[in-house]
């Protein structure tokens, strides 16, 4: 018999279901040695489905997308009921990732934009999602708009975490060896490495001992130079706080790292460690200095936060 496994999507974007494409031939692999027996985005299974499964049936569940709707609160209570292990899947389910980045704004807020305030929508009668709608006499069951975006991990038990924006081939190819070989380490672990990305980078070589910056530039504003470390160059690269595992993959791409591994074990938030990081690497004393500095960081939390804003401290005082 072999392993039962399910795949499902919360709020994301599919780049978590195409990474799992990307992984080519070797998905091949997986399926051999798998039984999907969920995977919505790609395969015609339905809900009644999992329902009709034993409790614990399934071996594991991939989940990916931060936790939006009641309808995701609903399906990953039932995976997780059928599951034996749960594995958060992509930054999104780890740390609430993009989707998260609406937790800067209140519920209502979103609404009135996206259903009437946005130069594109027109709707005079001003028609909302509700939750029960009843059309030609069939009622229909509307999932509801949470008043947040949650982490995975906020709603069900998680017992294992695959970060990445999405997850890398290798990360997603070193944890289904784990899940089938039975090498897994202890529940809670993040399957990635254990050091910054700057330990995979090509450039690490090239990164002085100590960075001190009085600019910072942004990727449109200049070319990197290919063989120099692109924080040196005044570029903002996260990679020395973030969490290794991608092979620095955007620095191959001559970009600067953007934080989408998380933090290292022991960092409890993500955007606040970046912060400080970057704060400590800038040359100046002076006030004024320091703001022109800043300048050049016009959205913080989009930078610092980018991929963990429901799981900062950020997000636990404004619920
Ligand atoms: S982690 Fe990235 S790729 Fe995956 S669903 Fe979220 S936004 Fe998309
Ligand atoms: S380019 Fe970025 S990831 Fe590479 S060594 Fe420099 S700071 Fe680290
Ligand atoms: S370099 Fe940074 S942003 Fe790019 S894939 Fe790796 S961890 Fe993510």
């Amino acid at each position: 018999m072999k392993p039962k496994v399910a795949l499902y999507w919360c709020a994301s974007c599919g780049g978590c279901e195409e990474a799992v494409v990307d992984l080519a031939e070797a998905i091949l692999d997986v399926v051999n040695r798998v039984d999907i027996v969920f995977w919505p985005v790609a395969m015609d299974f339905k809900r009644e489905d999992v329902e009709a499964l034993q409790d614990g049936e399934i071996v594991a569940s991939f989940i990916n997308g931060g936790i939006r709707l009641s309808e995701h609160v609903e399906m990953v209570e039932l995976l997780r009921r059928k599951s034996q292990l749960v594995f958060a899947f992509g930054a999104c389910a780890c740390f609430g990732g993009i989707p998260g980045l609406a937790n800067a704004s209140m519920r209502d807020e979103l609404l009135n934009y996206v259903y009437s305030e946005a130069p594109t929508v027109e709707n005079p009668e001003n028609i909302r999602p509700v939750p029960d709608y009843k059309l030609d006499g069939v009622k229909l069951d509307v999932p509801e708009f949470l008043e947040s975006c949650k982490p995975l991990d906020e709603v069900i038990d998680v017992d294992y975490y695959i970060p990445g924006c999405p997850p890398s081939v290798g990360v997603i190819v070193d944890a289904l060896n784990a899940l089938l070989e039975g090498n897994l380490p202890p529940k809670g672990s993040v399957l990635a490495s254990q050091k910054s990305v700057c330990h995979d980078c090509r450039l690490n070589t090239t990164k002085p001992e100590k960075i001190l910056l009085k600019s910072f530039k942004r990727v449109w504003e200049a070319k990197p130079d290919p063989d120099k470390c692109l924080l040196a160059q005044g570029f903002l690269c996260l990679g020395p706080v973030t969490r290794g595992g991608c092979g620095a993959l955007c620095i191959n791409g001559n970009m600067p790292c953007t934080g989408c591994f998380g933090p290292l074990d022991g960092i409890v938030d993500y955007g606040a460690k970046a912060l400080s990081f970057i704060a400590s690497i800038i040359d100046s004393t002076d006030e004024e200095e320091i703001e022109k500095i800043l300048e050049k960081i016009p959205d913080p939390l989009g930078l610092f936060y980018r991929y963990s804003l429901p799981k900062s401290l950020l997000d636990g005082i404004r619920r």
